[in-house]
């Protein structure tokens, strides 16, 4: 249920209303409006009981039933866009930011080679994986607290955010030392446990769709780690399963409008998984953007045959130059900068 407060309603009579919701026994979530502010309801599995308490309460204007089943995510709470703040990178803002780096991380050398590369080029967040979900067990894992530690080394000397793959609650506080982003990636996107750990962690949380889910599932996944308080997620398209196996995913533009639809969450894409291989990750980082995605997590590899992981798919650094460069044309179209780049929307100076 949603409480809208009058216009004029005063941060005292919004407090008091919180407080009875409070005693109601669920959790009030205020949100202060251009013109008004709403009150968010949650821990209410069905209809809100005894309304009337809340209806005559001073300020109230009139509650309104929420129908979905995510709240906190929703636009009907939050009608402006969410801009996650990392640093001094802003997404979800006007500007398309490109987060790359490789797969996994393989040496320190390998790491900070690849984040001055990437970060030249215009991307603003540098990834790596430590903690790799691999389908085969017999794979190698990741490099673990060693890799975290060549990916903090490459955010210092780079002076970018590093996003990085989180998949056990046992190990939310050890990736929190290391990292500003934390990944879930698709396998964990409905691990409920680590959704609630990340979301009382506080780091902001890119939440990639997993292999199967539905909008919904994505939506009530990032409704997780939102009711445990951390309004800072991130959603991210990488491909589902379809009936069709000509790419590793299939890519779901359509989605993007959608989110954006539903939620003020920033909506950015992963071509690379999608894809599966590195001639179709241009193509489709064009299309995500023209489609209204707010940014894009590309696979980047200085010797992709050599790769320990995803090396089919992941772009040499010439091409990643080349994918940066169609990316800013795409931008400009949509009257978007590309944060790292000089902007062309906006006349290059
Ligand atoms: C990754 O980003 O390296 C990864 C494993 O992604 P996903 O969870 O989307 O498969
Ligand atoms: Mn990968």
């Amino acid at each position: 249920m949603l409480i809208v407060m009058d216009t004029y309603a005063t941060a005292e009579q919004v407090e008091r209303v919180c407080q009875e919701v409070l005693e109601m026994g669920y959790q009030p979530h205020p949100m202060p409006g251009p013109t008004r502010t709403a009150v968010c309801i949650t821990g209410n599995d069905g209809p809100v009981r005894q309304s009337n308490r809340l209806s005559l309460l001073p300020g109230v204007a009139e509650l309104i039933k929420v129908t979905k089943p995510y709240k906190l995510v929703s636009r009907d709470w939050k009608a402006f866009d969410t801009v996650v703040e990392v640093g001094e990178v802003e997404i979800g803002g006007p500007a398309i930011v490109v987060m790359a780096g490789p797969c996994t991380i393989e040496s320190r050398e390998q790491m900070l080679e690849m984040a001055r590369t990437v970060t030249s080029l215009g991307a603003t967040v540098v990834r790596g994986g430590a903690f790799k979900p691999r389908t085969l067990p017999y794979s190698f894992q990741g490099l673990g607290e060693e890799g975290l530690k060549y990916l903090a080394e490459a955010r210092s000397l780079y002076g970018v955010p590093v996003v990085t793959e989180v998949m056990e609650t046992e190990t939310v506080d050890l990736v929190a030392e290391y990292a500003d982003i934390f990944q879930i990636g698709a396998r964990n996107m409905q691990n409920y446990a680590l959704l609630k750990r990340v979301g009382r962690q506080g780091k902001p949380v890119l939440l990639k769709r997993g292999l199967s889910a539905t909008v919904k599932d994505l939506l009530l996944a990032a409704e997780y780690i939102m009711a445990e308080g951390n309004k800072q997620v991130i959603l991210c398209e990488r491909g589902v399963r379809t009936f069709d196996d000509h790419s590793r995913f299939t890519l779901d533009l359509s989605v993007i409008p959608v989110l954006k639809e539903l939620t003020h969450l920033p909506v950015i894409v992963d071509p690379s998984h999608a894809a599966g291989q590195y001639a179709r990750v241009i193509p489709m980082s064009r299309a995500a953007i023209a489609a209204g995605a707010d940014g894009l997590i590309v696979e980047v590899h200085a010797n992709p045959a050599f790769a320990v992981c995803d090396g089919e798919q992941s772009l040499v650094p010439s091409r990643f130059e080349e994918l940066m460069r169609q990316v800013e044309r795409i931008a400009a179209a949509m009257d978007r900068p590309v944060a790292g780049l000089p902007s062309m929307a906006h006349g290059a100076e």
